[in-house]
């Protein structure tokens, strides 16, 4: 069989490694932390994701590089291309890397972003907190994840503050208007190398300090809000040439109105959902997409909560497992466990996932309540 060639290594890695080896492929990472969770399951090389002799050598033992990673280096991107397949070629990367150049694209392709605006000094933030007025979020245009490089804007006085903080980064920023969302949603879209676009059910995210915390499947909407939302997903995988997944973070206003927050081109959090509760998961449907092979059929098997396990969440999670579930009985629900082979259970580090199967989103809820896991 074929050898895929993964940038990065952490647990979206393994998670794609796993479903593509059921499809028969090798796998080789590259990662720099030793033994990281894909490493354990396929083959590691392990040195920097910027290792020019390192990435010559995945190319090598690759016949389809992919990336788990968005921050790769765009100029190591473009050698790889010379030196093996990437399918997904290296320009949605460089989009969404950048929060200015990421709007845009949305913006071309037909869909809309909360309003923004690029910040270059801090006279153009005052102007422009003015102009939205607060709350606003000011954020840097590069480098950020779990809301780090981000400041909300509750008064126009911290607007000096909000600045000098962020810009501390040396990036660019962009204020971003606040939404006053009811509602956040995401879609995973898939595009194959061939053309083909499927999108799977929305998942409602609930974030605890701007960290993942569940994903509710179906999300609590109207059906038409539901087909709105990965009518915009698939808008946006044809639009920006995707190949391979995006993930589209949505805002969903009180009127059912729907601004896209983020992309990223890559498996999301918020689609390990799929890996029991859809006929075929986010990491198959990426190795279908990228290898050209048909796209798998995404329909939504049962209701599931997706809920996050930090490492506070590890000992607990351990003790509940290792004796009889009479919740989950009485619930009715199947808990379907999954951990990345992380060893330090450091507290807020992602280290695994449960997704909970059950005959309704609300049951799936009690069993989550009931267990105290999460309340750590
Ligand atoms: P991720 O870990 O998802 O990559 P991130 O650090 O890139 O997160 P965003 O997704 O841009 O950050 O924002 C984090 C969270 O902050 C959002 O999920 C949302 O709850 C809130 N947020 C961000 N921008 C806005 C906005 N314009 N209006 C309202 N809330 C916002
Ligand atoms: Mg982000
Ligand atoms: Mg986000």
């Amino acid at each position: 069989g074929a050898t895929i060639g993964i940038l990065g290594g952490g647990q979206l890695g393994r998670m794609l490694a796993n479903a593509g080896s059921a499809m028969g492929y090798r796998f080789v990472a590259l990662d720099p932390t030793p033994d990281a969770p894909m490493g354990q399951v396929a083959d590691q090389i392990v040195a920097a994701y910027n290792d020019r002799d390192a990435a010559r050598e995945l190319a090598a033992r690759s016949d389809v590089i992919t990336y788990e990673f968005e921050n790769v280096d765009a100029d190591v991107a473009a050698m790889l291309m010379s030196e093996s397949y990437v399918p997904q070629g290296s320009e949605l990367l460089y989009t969404t890397q950048h929060r200015l150049r990421e709007k845009r694209a949305i913006e071309a392709a037909g869909v809309q972003v909360a309003p923004y605006s690029e910040i270059s000094s801090v006279e153009e933030l005052r102007e422009a907190v003015e102009r939205f007025g607060t709350p606003c979020v000011l954020k840097t245009a590069t480098g950020g994840y779990d809301g780090k490089g981000q400041w909300v804007i509750r008064d126009s006085s911290e607007s000096d503050e909000a600045f000098a903080t962020l810009s501390k980064a040396g990036t660019q920023l962009v204020l971003e208007q606040f939404i006053d969302f009811a509602m956040e949603i995401s879609v995973i879209a898939a595009r194959s190398s061939k053309g083909e676009i499927k999108a799977f059910p929305p998942a409602e995210n609930i974030h605890v300090e701007n960290i993942l915390h569940l994903s509710i499947v179906p999300a609590r909407l109207e059906d038409s809000v539901l087909r709105e939302a990965e009518r915009l997903a698939i808008r946006l995988a044809e639009g920006l040439g995707v190949v391979g997944l995006i993930a589209v973070e949505m805002f969903v206003t009180r009127d059912g109105e729907l601004y896209v927050n983020e992309l990223a081109p890559r498996p999301h959090n918020s689609g390990h959902y799929t890996m029991e509760a859809c006929r075929t998961s986010q990491f198959e449907q990426h190795v279908r997409a990228v290898c050209g092979l048909p796209l798998g059929d995404t329909a939504l098997l049962s209701p599931v909560v997706m809920v996050n396990v930090l490492g506070q969440h590890v000992e607990p999670l351990l003790e509940r497992l290792a004796v009889r579930d009479e919740a989950a009985e009485r619930l009715n629900v199947a808990p379907k466990v999954h951990l990345y082979g992380k060893k330090d259970a450091v507290y807020k580090r992602k280290m695994g996932h449960v997704n909970v199967l059950a005959e309704s989103t609300e049951a799936a809820l009690d069993w989550i309540n009931e267990t105290k896991i999460w309340k750590v």
